[in-house]
């Protein structure tokens, strides 16, 4: 399976992106997801939303972002195997949203729900992310390959993933565009 954190590593991030005039195709991702479709595998978007949690959008607009993804990637003749999105944040979340959830990363829940559907190997599993939280969040669900991106909050963030090298390997690439099989 491919994990894919959204914001920052297939599109741009538009910081809380609530138009789906505004999704933008990082470049060369499609072909990357598509590559590793050829080879098999399953691909799997998860994503944090607490902009849903703060107040920011509602599910409807969320939505028609995440629509506009997947059209964009049907294009391209990709389609998502599972998209799952997580609403919650712990301290600016409002009424129903402010909870501690496990599915948000750097938590494992969205990883495992999705590993629940299909049957496949976790330790050939891969997942990519531009932020310290995507990491931790493979990590604490025990993917086998982690690679960090450099786009989005990524050149923000590498200084913070690289702390993890010394008890895991992580992988560097410019984007996902440069991610190999
Ligand atoms: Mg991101």
């Amino acid at each position: 399976m491919l994990f894919l954190d959204r914001d920052g590593v297939i599109i741009e991030d538009r910081q809380y992106i609530r138009d789906p005039a505004e999704v933008a195709i990082i470049s060369g991702s499609h072909e990357t997801i598509q590559r590793f479709r050829d080879a098999g595998f399953r691909i799997v978007i998860i994503s944090n939303q607490s902009g849903i949690g703060r107040g920011y959008y509602g599910w409807d607009e969320a939505l028609a972002v995440q629509a506009r993804v997947q059209e964009l990637a049907a294009q391209d003749g990709i389609i998502y195997d599972c998209v799952v999105l997580c609403p919650h944040h712990p301290e600016k979340g409002k009424g129903e949203f402010n909870k501690i959830c496990n599915w948000r990363k750097p938590g494992a829940g969205m990883l495992t729900f999705a590993l629940e559907k299909f049957d496949v190997d976790l330790r050939q599993s891969i997942l990519v992310g531009d932020k310290r939280s995507d990491i931790e969040a493979g990590i604490a669900a025990g993917v086998g390959r982690l690679i960090h991106v450099a786009t989005g909050h990524g050149q923000a963030e590498r200084s913070r993933v690289k702390e993890f090298e010394s008890d895991y390997k992580i992988e560097f690439a410019d984007c996902l565009g440069d991610v190999e099989l």
